[in-house]
């Protein structure tokens, strides 16, 4: 069947339309033009705390460059949350280093803060501090900055947030986006807010940005010719996504308070069930709900997550399990991993709900109403079995 209701699409505003039309009159179609330079530069104030922006082609360039920027190299060890989208990740190996995959704390569901102080101060009594930290903020949820930012200033490791899950989200008031030594957003078209596929580097060092300009357009030194004294990328966002963004960014904590809501509407209707647990929010976190996730404890609600997801793509429902831990993937095989299974758990228990800021509430109701079925009929075991039988997955 095809979908219907979707786990999160581009939702535009209209406001995007005439921003993009000022491009198209000015011809500042490519490379680059006024709207990407108004874009960072708006953003740059939307995020606050004096931070610089640097608009490039994805999160994932913006990872990349992060960690050249830190010049990362064969053999250094970046370690990083395990349950998280590959793109997070995938960089790592584009400089050749070595990722160590970290498990998520119960109590936010982002990387455990205690495990990464206690392995850090095992590291250091052994000399062998890896070169970088890449916490993720996942599902539109801060990590603990705070905590974060102590253990890797005490240690003199840098810090990169990977915020690309959580645009409009804060920790203690501070915007994701500016955490760390550098951070990174995604404008992709499943997040929060989409310049059609899009990324930002953000810091507060403007030397650093200004460095990450440079390699992601091609490490042109300063020459009329072509002069180069490194190699760089051809990672910068063109000035037709920036236009985009520019509409995007108005509505962004529209964005954020709608799909708080859609949170709170499934909480309310689903909360109270047995064996059902949504992703807690620290009182520091204001979290975007980029995604609603929840788990489904099968010896509890007598429906496994696996089964939900089906009844749901039975009617055209598009939900997904959480991500797979980088650490259980094929490609990560024998990669080294601190933690307890939290993360394991969550992904074999966990789906992702559809979330999207422009769902309506007859569309939600009837995502809620189809979860409420599948756990009805698990309480009746007859009309599960005739139910089941019926079924064709
Ligand atoms: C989406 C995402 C990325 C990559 O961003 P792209 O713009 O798709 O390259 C990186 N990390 C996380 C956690 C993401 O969700």
């Amino acid at each position: 069947m095809s979908i219907r209701i979707w786990l999160s699409r581009p939702h535009m505003s209209g406001k995007e339309q005439a921003y993009v039309d000022e491009a198209f009159a000015s011809n500042f179609i490519a490379p680059l033009g006024p709207q990407l330079t108004e874009f960072e530069a708006r953003f740059a104030d939307y995020l606050g705390d004096g931070v610089h922006c640097l608009g490039l082609s994805s999160g994932s360039a913006a990872l990349h460059l992060a960690l050249r920027m830190q010049d990362i190299g064969p053999g250094d060890e970046v370690w990083v949350s395990s349950m998280t989208f590959a793109g997070g990740v995938f960089p790592i190996l584009y400089e050749r280093a070595t990722p160590v995959f970290f498990d998520l704390s119960p109590n936010s569901w982002t990387i455990d803060a205690d495990l990464l102080a206690e392995a850090l101060a095992e590291a250091a009594s052994k000399g062998r501090l890896p070169r970088a930290i890449i916490p993720t903020d996942l599902y539109g949820q801060s990590c603990d900055l705070d905590r974060l930012e102590a253990a890797a200033a005490e240690y003199g490791v840098p810090l990169i947030v990977d915020s690309a899950e959580s645009a409009g989200a804060s920790w203690n008031g501070r915007k994701c986006g500016t955490g760390g030594d550098l951070s990174i957003l995604s404008f992709n078209g499943n997040k929060i807010i989409t310049t059609g596929g899009g990324g930002m580097l953000v810091s507060r060092n403007k030397e650093a940005i200004e460095r990450a300009r440079m390699l992601s357009t091609q490490a042109r030194d300063p020459a009329p010719h072509y002069e180069h004294s490194t190699y760089g990328y051809n990672y910068r966002m063109g000035n037709v996504p920036a236009a985009i963004g520019l509409g995007q960014l108005e509505v962004l904590d529209d964005r954020v308070t709608r799909r708080r809501e859609i949170f709170k509407r499934y909480t309310e209707t689903l909360g109270g069930i047995d064996g059902l647990s949504f992703m807690p929010e620290p009182d520091a976190a204001y979290s975007s709900r980029w995604l609603t996730t929840l788990t489904f404890a099968p010896e509890l609600c007598g429906v496994t997550r696996e089964e939900v997801r089906l009844a749901l793509a039975q009617q055209g429902i598009e939900s997904r399990p959480l991500w797979k831990p980088m650490h259980l993937q094929p490609l990560f095989a024998g990669s080294r991993y601190v933690g307890h299974g939290f993360d394991e758990a969550l992904f074999w228990n966990g789906l992702c709900l559809p979330s999207g800021s422009d769902m309506t509430d007859t569309e939600q109701d009837e995502v809620i109403a189809r979860v409420l079925d599948v756990l009805r009929i698990a309480d009746h075991p007859d009309r599960r079995h005739d139910d089941a039988s019926q079924m064709r997955f």
